[in-house]
């Protein structure tokens, strides 16, 4: 996964345009850990290896696959799946455990509350190996 990472030694924090901040990491876990640097990894790249690193373990990923709803069960969960446009299924999880992003679903039905504050944009940009990312 190292290896197909990019190690960031400086990030610059630009706000409308103009720089704000200059964090110069060098191997700033030096002493700390077996990998002391910031690795910057595409999205993809690492969705590849986590994917591969779960059906090492048994865990098949489904893709296409939304949770229309659940209800629990005394000692499961039985949850509405919709496979395809069409295609609609139940199904039966001793566990449910909600990954579902900021808007999450699962959160919601669960009654659980996500207090939010507006973040203005910024930008950083890594020196070391020119990626740019809007900063979330
Ligand atoms: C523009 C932008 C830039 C960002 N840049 C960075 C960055 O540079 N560095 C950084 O560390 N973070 C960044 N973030 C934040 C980062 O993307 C999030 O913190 C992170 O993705 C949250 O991961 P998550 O797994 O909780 O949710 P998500 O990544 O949102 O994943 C949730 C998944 O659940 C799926 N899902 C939702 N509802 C259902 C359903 N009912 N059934 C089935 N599947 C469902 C969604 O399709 C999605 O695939 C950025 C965010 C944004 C918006």
């Amino acid at each position: 996964m190292i290896e197909a990472g990019e190690k960031a030694r400086l990030l610059e924090g630009h706000l409308d345009r103009r720089p704000f901040a200059r964090i110069p990491f060098g191997d700033f876990g030096e002493g700390l850990s077996r990998y002391p640097f910031m690795l910057v990894l595409p999205q993809d790249v690492h969705e590849r290896f986590l994917e591969k690193e779960l059906k090492r373990a048994g865990v098949l990923v489904e893709r296409n696959c939304e949770l229309l709803d659940f209800e629990q069960r005394n000692d499961s969960i039985l949850a509405r799946l919709g496979t395809t446009k069409r295609r609609k299924e139940t199904a039966s999880f001793e566990y449910l455990c909600g990954c579902d992003g900021a808007h999450s679903s699962v959160r919601e039905k669960c009654g659980i509350s996500f207090p939010r504050r507006h973040l203005r944009a910024g930008v950083f940009r890594c020196r070391r190996c020119g990626h740019r990312a809007d900063s979330g």
